[in-house]
């Protein structure tokens, strides 16, 4: 009798095993995606997600969040109308994705003239072989990846006082011939006047004497998010110094391709150029999203995101978080 029990209980064990291989296992929690910044051409976005999650945008993997769940991402100049965000757990065992809208800008030309030919279509073999030993250098600037978030504490001007002579993303036509768009914005400021850092980061760049960019310091920010200080007159850091927001950097000037004193100040993220005009307007929009500035100090302090423009341009508006 005991045996036939158990031929029973074997018999049906054999019948509902494979019933209950077919039920899928219930669907993994997704490790969860809020974002809030610039969603628009040049903007940048701050998200928060689980520790350490796995960021793709468009299809390609673009690193991990933060110890505490903070992830950045940034649109290009010509970003398509929808991005695609994917974050999946470390061990990829769930996902969120989630679909957002990139609002177009419209941007418009700009004529520069009287720049010195051999800084618009170098032909000279010894310039030629300076502009190749420089991007050389400017590669290995921004493939380093600080770990440090200093996007977390806002950007503030990296210039008191001045007026923007050229925005982001015009296009350019340099004495008369088309040109890529300008990756920078122009902050017209007298020779001599403070630069500072916009926000904590690593110089992994200090060099004073770029065949285009004069005086020219890269800082990076971490996660890919590098900030640039062209034509300066004086560089005052070093290569592998630490900076803290609001720390000085060196001074404006008119060095490299430049007609007049003034500060190119660009912004990547990865491999996508942005506006970091619009970069502090986002990060504002996300540090109240998330009521950063509620957070308790942490050893990174979070400060407060600068005193904010001081300049005859408006900044451009800030969409509503998401
Ligand atoms: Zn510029």
């Amino acid at each position: 009798m005991k045996g036939l029990i158990a031929l029973a209980v074997w018999a049906a064990a054999a019948f509902l095993a494979p019933a209950m291989a077919q039920t899928p296992p219930p669907p993994a929690a997704g490790p969860g995606l809020r974002c809030a910044g610039a969603f628009q051409q040049g903007g940048l976005v701050l998200c928060k997600t689980a520790p350490g999650a796995l960021l793709n945008v468009d299809g390609v993997e673009r690193g991990a969040a933060d110890a505490q769940g903070w992830v950045i991402a940034g649109f290009a100049r010509d970003a398509a109308p929808k991005a695609e965000f994917l974050v999946r757990t470390p061990d990829g065992a769930a996902e969120t994705r989630k679909t957002y809208t990139v609002r177009a800008r419209q941007f418009s030309v700009q004529s520069v003239s009287g720049l010195p030919q051999q800084t618009v279509t170098p032909t000279d073999p010894a310039v030629l072989e300076r502009i190749a030993k420089d991007t050389e250098a400017k590669t290995k600037a921004t493939s380093s990846r600080a770990d440090l978030d200093g996007w977390l504490q806002g950007f503030r001007w990296p210039v008191e006082k001045f007026v923007i002579s050229g925005p982001w993303g015009n296009q350019r036509i340099l004495n008369g011939e088309p040109r890529p768009p300008h990756f920078g914005v122009d902050l017209a400021a007298p020779t001599g006047t403070d630069i500072a850092a916009p926000a904590q980061g690593v110089v992994t760049l200090a060099r004073p004497d770029m065949h285009f960019e004069g005086g020219l310091v890269i800082l990076d920010h971490g996660q890919g998010a590098f900030t640039y200080y062209l034509h300066m007159s004086e560089v005052a850091v070093k290569e592998g110094d630490v900076v803290a927001q609001g720390q000085r950097l060196g001074a404006v000037g008119a060095t490299g391709r430049a007609t007049g004193p003034h500060l190119c100040w660009r912004m990547r993220w990865r491999d996508r150029q942005l506006d970091p005009q619009l970069a502090i307007t986002a990060l504002e929009n996300a540090r109240r999203f998330f009521k950063l500035d509620q957070l308790p100090p942490s050893s990174t302090p979070l400060l407060a995101s600068g005193d904010g423009p001081r300049t005859t341009a408006p900044a451009p508006p800030a969409p509503a978080p998401r």
